[in-house]
Formats: structure tokens, sequence, C-alpha cells
């Protein structure tokens, strides 16, 4: 069946490219990011949903559909060794290239009558189209016990150094904790361990530059 679907609307992200960006949501508490909604979606759409912690978000993985998909894909969480099938996983790699976040809404607003709803614990792109939007019910599907496959419990975090002269005493604490909390996430992909290598990250319209020794992330510099 073919059923044509519009985006409803647009996220605004600190994450600018997709090196970098948590692997899940909640990953990052200090990831805000804003989801406008299109004009034609008024303050009636979104009445009753700032009562709700948390909320579902559907969005496409725009910046993946170039790339394809495939049947099996190597998770991170197996170190990038192992191959599961791609509905075993949250890989961008599928076929709808459909995107789901549990995301924390902070508030609903209006600007020039537009909607804007913020949330944190974004692992979106800044530009990512929106699908769709609905609130969390925890009765119904929170559940703690759940096995999760090889998935297991979080991931490790890694430890933050910032080196003389990285420039982070220049940095408003919101966004040195984006950048800590996203660093302590390991950006590297999962079969890469080169100490001496200096990796680069666009987050929040900077420019960091870091390396990682062992299970710390040295922080060079900060533009
Ligand atoms: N919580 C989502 C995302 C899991 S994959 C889900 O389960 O469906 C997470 C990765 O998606 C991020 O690390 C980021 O690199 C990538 N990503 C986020 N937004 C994207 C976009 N608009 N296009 C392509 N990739 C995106």
């Amino acid at each position: 069946m073919q059923h044509l679907i519009h985006s409803i609307g647009i996220v605004s992200s600190p994450y600018t490219q997709k090196f970098g960006i948590p692997r899940q949501p909640q990953l990052v508490p200090a990831a805000k990011i804003c989801i406008t909604l299109n004009p034609e979606f008024s303050m009636d759409c979104v009445r009753g949903l700032d009562g709700f912690d948390y909320i579902w978000v559907q969005f496409l993985f725009h910046d993946a559909i170039s790339e394809g998909w495939s049947e099996m894909v190597r998770p991170p969480r197996l170190g990038g060794k192992k191959k599961m099938g791609v509905f075993a996983t949250r890989s961008p790699h599928r076929p709808n290239h459909i995107g789901l976040s549990l995301l924390q809404l902070e508030y609903v607003d209006n600007l020039n009558g537009r909607v804007q709803i913020w949330c944190n614990g974004g692992d979106l792109l800044d530009g990512t189209p929106v699908l769709d939007i609905k609130p969390y019910i925890p009765f119904v599907e929170a559940k703690p016990d759940a096995q999760a496959g090889f998935v297991s419990g979080a991931p490790e975090q890694l430890a933050i150094e910032w080196q003389p002269e990285s420039g982070v005493t220049n940095l408003s604490i919101e966004i040195r904790n984006l950048i800590e909390q996203s660093l302590a996430q390991d950006p590297r992909p999962a079969y890469q361990n080169i100490p001496e290598r200096v990796y680069g990250m666009e987050i929040a319209g900077l420019d960091v530059k870091f390396r990682i020794v062992d299970n710390t992330v040295l922080v060079l510099s900060c533009k």
C-alpha cells in the first residue's frame, strides 16, 4: 500500500552534523531541542499536551535516506562487530527511515503564530522533519522489567578533561554541560581506538576538537 505523508514540523537542535549526536534520547539531558510546527497547526492541535512529561516524536532520518538501508546492521552496542536484523535495531538505515524518540517535554509556546514544542534530551539532527507527536502514557508504555535483547543497561560514560587553552572558561554552563554530556557518550565509531587521532565535532555553533585516551576525553579546543 502507498500513502503519502507530509512532515508536520521541523527540529532545531544544537547538533548540526551527525557525528557526535547521542545514540538515544535522554542520554544527554542538556540537549535542548525545539520542534516548530508548520503554520497550518494552531495551538488547538497541542491543547492538553503540556500536561505530559514525555512525548513520542516520530521523525524522518532525512540525512540517512541517500545512504539507503540494509537487512543487517552493526549496532554500536555490540562494538560494531556483530550484525543484527535491521528491525531488531534502532538504526537510521531502515526501509522507511522513520525514527522514534521519547523526549522530555519542557513547555509549549507560540512564536509569531507558530507552535513551538521545547524538549530536553534530544538525539536529533538540526533540520529533522517531524512526522508525528504523541503523549507518552506510562501506565501503558513503561515496562521497566522488560528484556532488552543485546542492549543491556545504559552505555559506559567517558570522563572529560578540558586541556589548558581549550577555551572552556568562555563557555556558559549550559553549553559546557551540553558538550561534556555529548562527549561522555563516546562519539567514536565503535571499532575505533586511536589515542593520537584528533576528532572534530560541530555543536551549538562551536567546533570542538578532542582526543580520547583510555576512558577519558581530552578536550583540546572549542571555537
Ligand atoms: N531514537 C531514535 C534514533 C536512534 S539512532 C530511534 O530509535 O529511532 C540515533 C542516531 O540517529 C544519532 O546518533 C544520529 O546520528 C542519527 N540521526 C538523528 N537525526 C537524524 C536525521 N535527521 N537524519 C539522519 N540521522 C539522524
